[in-house]
Protein backbone atom coordinates (compact mmCIF):
# COMPACT_ATOMS: atom_id res chain seq x y z
CA UNK A 1 0.00 0.00 0.00
CA UNK A 2 2.81 1.90 0.78
CA UNK A 3 5.47 1.60 -1.87
CA UNK A 4 6.68 4.39 -4.08
CA UNK A 5 5.52 2.50 -6.92
CA UNK A 6 2.10 2.65 -5.83
CA UNK A 7 2.41 6.39 -5.06
CA UNK A 8 3.50 7.31 -8.42
CA UNK A 9 0.94 9.71 -10.33
CA UNK A 10 -0.78 7.34 -13.38
CA UNK A 11 -0.58 9.57 -16.29
CA UNK A 12 -4.01 9.73 -18.49
CA UNK A 13 -4.00 11.75 -21.85
CA UNK A 14 -7.09 13.93 -22.95
CA UNK A 15 -7.62 14.70 -26.37
CA UNK A 16 -10.92 16.98 -26.69
CA UNK A 17 -10.96 19.99 -28.75
CA UNK A 18 -13.52 22.05 -26.76
CA UNK A 19 -12.77 23.96 -23.75
CA UNK A 20 -15.32 23.81 -21.33
CA UNK A 21 -15.14 19.54 -21.69
CA UNK A 22 -11.04 19.71 -21.10
CA UNK A 23 -10.86 22.30 -18.43
CA UNK A 24 -13.50 20.73 -16.08
CA UNK A 25 -11.82 17.07 -17.22
CA UNK A 26 -8.54 17.91 -16.53
CA UNK A 27 -9.30 19.76 -13.36
CA UNK A 28 -11.67 16.50 -12.18
CA UNK A 29 -8.85 14.00 -12.82
CA UNK A 30 -6.14 16.16 -11.28
CA UNK A 31 -7.91 16.14 -8.12
CA UNK A 32 -8.23 12.71 -8.44
CA UNK A 33 -4.55 12.38 -7.92
CA UNK A 34 -3.96 11.59 -12.14
CA UNK A 35 -1.46 13.22 -13.87
CA UNK A 36 -2.93 15.25 -16.40
CA UNK A 37 -1.25 15.59 -20.39
CA UNK A 38 -3.96 17.33 -22.63
CA UNK A 39 -4.08 17.51 -26.54
CA UNK A 40 -6.82 19.89 -28.44
CA UNK A 41 -6.11 17.27 -32.32
CA UNK A 42 -6.03 14.29 -33.17
CA UNK A 43 -2.52 14.53 -34.87
CA UNK A 44 -1.23 16.04 -31.16
CA UNK A 45 -3.13 13.91 -29.15
CA UNK A 46 -1.23 10.97 -31.07
CA UNK A 47 2.11 12.44 -31.19
CA UNK A 48 1.90 12.85 -26.88
CA UNK A 49 0.51 9.51 -26.40
CA UNK A 50 4.02 8.53 -28.29
CA UNK A 51 5.57 10.42 -25.88
CA UNK A 52 4.03 10.00 -22.79
CA UNK A 53 2.77 5.95 -23.18
CA UNK A 54 0.00 7.32 -20.67
CA UNK A 55 -2.09 4.87 -18.74
CA UNK A 56 -5.36 5.67 -20.26
CA UNK A 57 -6.52 8.24 -23.15
CA UNK A 58 -9.85 9.97 -23.27
CA UNK A 59 -9.97 10.49 -26.39
CA UNK A 60 -13.24 12.62 -28.32
CA UNK A 61 -14.52 11.78 -31.70
CA UNK A 62 -15.11 14.96 -33.45
CA UNK A 63 -11.52 16.10 -32.98
CA UNK A 64 -9.85 18.80 -35.82
CA UNK A 65 -6.54 16.97 -38.06
CA UNK A 66 -7.46 13.83 -37.17
CA UNK A 67 -10.78 12.68 -35.76
CA UNK A 68 -11.01 10.42 -32.75
CA UNK A 69 -11.96 7.35 -34.94
CA UNK A 70 -8.58 7.35 -37.18
CA UNK A 71 -6.73 8.02 -33.73
CA UNK A 72 -8.18 4.92 -31.60
CA UNK A 73 -7.50 2.51 -34.46
CA UNK A 74 -3.96 3.69 -34.92
CA UNK A 75 -3.78 4.00 -31.04
CA UNK A 76 -4.70 0.67 -30.75
CA UNK A 77 -2.45 -0.68 -33.56
CA UNK A 78 0.60 0.27 -31.50
CA UNK A 79 -0.69 -0.04 -27.80
CA UNK A 80 -2.79 -1.79 -25.46
CA UNK A 81 -3.58 1.43 -23.82
CA UNK A 82 -7.11 1.94 -22.43
CA UNK A 83 -9.07 4.21 -24.65
CA UNK A 84 -12.11 5.72 -23.20
CA UNK A 85 -13.91 7.57 -25.81
CA UNK A 86 -16.37 10.35 -26.05
CA UNK A 87 -19.57 10.75 -28.38
CA UNK A 88 -22.00 13.35 -28.78
CA UNK A 89 -25.55 12.18 -29.27
CA UNK A 90 -26.43 10.74 -32.92
CA UNK A 91 -22.36 10.35 -33.72
CA UNK A 92 -21.15 6.99 -35.16
CA UNK A 93 -21.86 5.01 -31.96
CA UNK A 94 -22.11 2.03 -34.19
CA UNK A 95 -17.95 2.97 -35.20
CA UNK A 96 -17.65 3.27 -31.23
CA UNK A 97 -18.69 0.27 -30.42
CA UNK A 98 -17.65 -1.76 -33.26
CA UNK A 99 -14.71 -4.14 -32.39
CA UNK A 100 -12.49 -3.08 -35.15
CA UNK A 101 -12.81 0.34 -33.29
CA UNK A 102 -10.67 -0.83 -30.37
CA UNK A 103 -12.08 1.41 -27.62
CA UNK A 104 -12.70 0.00 -24.21
CA UNK A 105 -15.67 2.16 -23.24
CA UNK A 106 -17.22 5.11 -23.88
CA UNK A 107 -19.38 8.16 -22.57
CA UNK A 108 -22.43 10.02 -24.81
CA UNK A 109 -22.23 13.73 -24.01
CA UNK A 110 -23.44 15.30 -21.90
CA UNK A 111 -22.30 12.67 -19.29
CA UNK A 112 -21.69 13.21 -15.30
CA UNK A 113 -18.32 13.55 -14.23
CA UNK A 114 -18.56 11.33 -11.22
CA UNK A 115 -19.87 8.47 -13.83
CA UNK A 116 -16.43 9.28 -15.79
CA UNK A 117 -13.76 9.07 -12.93
CA UNK A 118 -15.30 6.33 -11.90
CA UNK A 119 -15.10 4.63 -15.33
CA UNK A 120 -11.65 6.03 -15.17
CA UNK A 121 -11.02 4.00 -12.28
CA UNK A 122 -12.33 0.73 -12.88
CA UNK A 123 -10.54 0.67 -16.35
CA UNK A 124 -7.24 1.61 -14.53
CA UNK A 125 -8.15 -1.41 -11.91
CA UNK A 126 -8.68 -3.60 -14.43
CA UNK A 127 -5.11 -2.91 -16.19
CA UNK A 128 -3.21 -3.41 -13.03
CA UNK A 129 -4.06 -6.73 -12.56
CA UNK A 130 -0.65 -8.48 -12.97
CA UNK A 131 1.61 -9.04 -10.91
CA UNK A 132 4.19 -7.03 -12.35
CA UNK A 133 2.39 -3.96 -11.80
CA UNK A 134 0.48 -4.45 -8.36
CA UNK A 135 3.91 -6.25 -7.03
CA UNK A 136 6.17 -2.67 -6.97
CA UNK A 137 7.37 -3.49 -10.33
CA UNK A 138 5.25 -1.25 -12.69
CA UNK A 139 7.27 -1.05 -15.74
CA UNK A 140 7.93 -4.83 -15.51
CA UNK A 141 8.60 -7.12 -18.54
CA UNK A 142 6.81 -10.35 -18.56
CA UNK A 143 9.03 -12.85 -20.54
CA UNK A 144 8.53 -16.63 -21.36
CA UNK A 145 10.64 -18.09 -24.06
CA UNK A 146 10.50 -15.98 -26.85
CA UNK A 147 7.29 -13.76 -25.73
CA UNK A 148 7.24 -10.82 -23.48
CA UNK A 149 4.64 -8.45 -22.67
CA UNK A 150 5.85 -5.05 -21.50
CA UNK A 151 2.28 -4.50 -18.57
CA UNK A 152 3.27 -0.88 -18.45
CA UNK A 153 3.10 -0.08 -22.34
CA UNK A 154 0.89 -2.54 -22.75
CA UNK A 155 2.69 -4.21 -25.66
CA UNK A 156 3.37 -7.70 -26.57
CA UNK A 157 6.02 -9.25 -28.89
CA UNK A 158 7.04 -12.67 -30.05
CA UNK A 159 10.96 -13.26 -30.81
CA UNK A 160 10.76 -9.29 -31.23
CA UNK A 161 8.26 -9.02 -33.64
CA UNK A 162 5.44 -7.02 -31.88
CA UNK A 163 1.73 -9.05 -31.72
CA UNK A 164 -1.10 -6.95 -31.46
CA UNK A 165 -3.55 -8.05 -29.11
CA UNK A 166 -6.96 -6.76 -28.10
CA UNK A 167 -7.37 -5.00 -24.52
CA UNK A 168 -9.10 -7.94 -22.92
CA UNK A 169 -6.74 -10.64 -24.84
CA UNK A 170 -3.85 -8.37 -23.33
CA UNK A 171 -5.22 -8.57 -20.15
CA UNK A 172 -6.31 -12.12 -19.81
CA UNK A 173 -2.83 -12.97 -21.59
CA UNK A 174 -0.72 -10.89 -18.62
CA UNK A 175 -2.84 -12.45 -16.31
CA UNK A 176 -1.55 -15.95 -17.08
CA UNK A 177 1.61 -14.89 -17.49
CA UNK A 178 2.03 -13.12 -14.34
CA UNK A 179 1.23 -16.34 -12.56
CA UNK A 180 2.98 -19.03 -14.46
CA UNK A 181 1.61 -22.69 -13.40
CA UNK A 182 -1.44 -21.56 -11.63
CA UNK A 183 -4.41 -23.17 -12.57
CA UNK A 184 -7.92 -20.80 -13.22
CA UNK A 185 -11.06 -21.86 -13.50
CA UNK A 186 -12.94 -19.87 -15.98
CA UNK A 187 -14.68 -18.25 -13.43
CA UNK A 188 -12.36 -16.77 -11.95
CA UNK A 189 -11.26 -14.85 -15.22
CA UNK A 190 -14.31 -13.81 -15.55
CA UNK A 191 -13.84 -12.35 -12.16
CA UNK A 192 -10.09 -11.06 -12.97
CA UNK A 193 -10.89 -9.47 -16.26
CA UNK A 194 -14.26 -9.45 -17.17
CA UNK A 195 -15.22 -7.98 -13.24
CA UNK A 196 -17.77 -10.46 -12.91
CA UNK A 197 -19.51 -13.85 -14.53
CA UNK A 198 -23.01 -12.95 -14.07
CA UNK A 199 -23.90 -12.14 -17.32
CA UNK A 200 -20.91 -13.27 -19.30
CA UNK A 201 -21.03 -16.67 -20.98
CA UNK A 202 -18.12 -18.58 -19.77
CA UNK A 203 -17.33 -19.42 -23.35
CA UNK A 204 -16.01 -15.79 -23.84
CA UNK A 205 -12.79 -16.80 -22.48
CA UNK A 206 -12.58 -19.80 -24.19
CA UNK A 207 -12.91 -17.50 -27.38
CA UNK A 208 -10.36 -15.05 -26.47
CA UNK A 209 -8.18 -18.06 -25.24
CA UNK A 210 -8.38 -19.42 -29.10
CA UNK A 211 -7.69 -15.38 -30.29
CA UNK A 212 -4.67 -15.10 -28.73
CA UNK A 213 -3.51 -18.37 -29.37
CA UNK A 214 -3.63 -17.74 -33.02
CA UNK A 215 -1.77 -14.60 -32.40
CA UNK A 216 1.19 -16.69 -30.70
CA UNK A 217 0.81 -18.80 -33.69
CA UNK A 218 -0.34 -21.47 -31.19
CA UNK A 219 -2.97 -23.16 -33.04
CA UNK A 220 -4.03 -26.45 -33.61
CA UNK A 221 -1.76 -29.27 -32.97
CA UNK A 222 1.61 -26.25 -32.30
CA UNK A 223 2.88 -26.30 -28.46
CA UNK A 224 1.00 -24.52 -26.21
CA UNK A 225 1.69 -21.63 -23.90
CA UNK A 226 -2.23 -21.66 -22.67
CA UNK A 227 -3.05 -25.08 -21.65
CA UNK A 228 -6.65 -26.45 -21.25
CA UNK A 229 -7.19 -28.15 -18.16
CA UNK A 230 -10.25 -30.38 -18.91
CA UNK A 231 -13.42 -29.46 -16.61
CA UNK A 232 -11.74 -26.71 -15.33
CA UNK A 233 -10.18 -24.42 -16.97
CA UNK A 234 -6.81 -23.13 -17.78
CA UNK A 235 -2.90 -22.72 -16.95
CA UNK A 236 0.21 -21.06 -18.51
CA UNK A 237 2.96 -22.73 -18.78
CA UNK A 238 6.47 -20.75 -19.24
CA1 LIG B 1 -14.95 17.69 -30.28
Amino acid sequence: MTSDVKQERKTVLIIEDEDNLLAPLTYNLEREGYRVVTATDGGEGLELAREESPSLVILDIMLPTMDGIQVCRVLRSESGVPILMLTAKGEELDKVLGLEMGADDYMTKPFSMRELLARVKAMLRRTELSPASTDGNAGGVITSGDLSIDVEARKVSLGGVPVKLKPKEFELLTLFAGHPGKAFTRDDILDKIWGGKDNIDRRTVDVHVRWIRQKLGEGDGAPRRIITIRGHGYRFEG
